[in-house]
């Protein structure tokens, strides 16, 4: 695992989006930040259970999460107008800018991938990540010290049969992290990746429907390098492909 060890008060009052923060990695990954001090703001498509997330939050005496239901494989230019205006009303600046909904798509080779599977999860893991960042600009140049995360995969460092759409787009979320942590190191906003490695989701179990689920961490397991890279400790640290295990 990541060896970091994020202090009680790591992220207080910073703003950070986790996308896809309804259930897995973005739904632990939001809590933990909440524990941690943060405000959170959580994006999914499912309304119902991005209210879970946010009830779990007070409940556990976390500071008042926000939600905001957006489908990532619908939206337009304009609606993502639309949420860059009204983050902006809201809370004036993002500290944290975490891509983490992702989409498996067929896992086929790429001969029998048809170009509507391919479009669709480009739409999810790249473009999404891409048209969202660039919306938010402007919140993350007012932050003191942002920092955006993509989501990577062990197949987006290196090919592998079978994994056809999926692979592909975690080599192009790479591509844009490096290219946005070129831009963006003279506004002092970093850039990452991770690669979170396997976790108990509904993605793995998909992935890996013969696989043990106790076998595989738990989403609180593989915080520390998430919360590493939206603390003040990886000030300075930009265009970096990391591992949460
Ligand atoms: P899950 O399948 O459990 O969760 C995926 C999340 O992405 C859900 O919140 C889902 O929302 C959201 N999402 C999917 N499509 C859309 C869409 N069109 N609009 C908005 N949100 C959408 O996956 P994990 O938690 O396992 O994965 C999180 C990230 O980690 C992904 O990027 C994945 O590729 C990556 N990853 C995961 C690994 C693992 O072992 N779990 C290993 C390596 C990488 P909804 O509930 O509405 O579908």
């Amino acid at each position: 695992m990541f060896d970091y060890h994020a202090p009680a008060d790591l992220l207080r009052d910073r703003i950070i989006l986790i996308t896809g923060a309804n259930r897995g990695i973005g739904a632990g990954l939001a809590k933990g930040c909440a524990t941690l001090g943060a405000r959170v703001i959580l994006q999914g498509r499912d309304a119902a259970a991005l209210d879970r997330v946010r009830d779990d939050i007070l409940a556990s005496g976390g500071p008042a999460a926000a939600t905001l239901v957006l489908d990532l494989e619908q939206a337009e230019a304009t609606t993502y107008a639309t949420v860059a205006q009204r983050l902006q009303a809201e809370f004036g600046r993002l500290d944290g800018l975490v891509h983490n909904a992702g989409l498996l798509g067929p896992r086929v080779p790429l001969e029998s991938t048809s170009p509507a599977a391919l479009a669709q999860v480009m739409q999810v893991n790249v473009h999404a990540g891409f048209a969202l960042t660039q919306a938010l600009l402007p919140l993350l140049r007012a932050s003191a010290d942002a920092s955006v995360v993509f989501t990577s995969s062990s197949v987006g460092r290196k090919g592998r049969a079978g994994w056809g759409a999926y692979s592909v787009s975690k080599f192009a979320t790479e591509g844009l992290m490096q290219v946005w942590a070129e831009e963006l190191a003279d506004a002092g906003i970093r850039v990452n990746s991770v690669n979170p490695g396997g976790t108990r989701t509904a993605m793995r179990a998909a992935a890996y429907p013969a696989e043990d689920p106790a076998r595989v961490p738990a989403p609180e397991a593989i915080l520390p390098v998430y919360l590493y890279l939206l603390g003040s400790a990886s000030r300075g640290t930009t265009g970096q492909a990391l591992n949460a295990q």
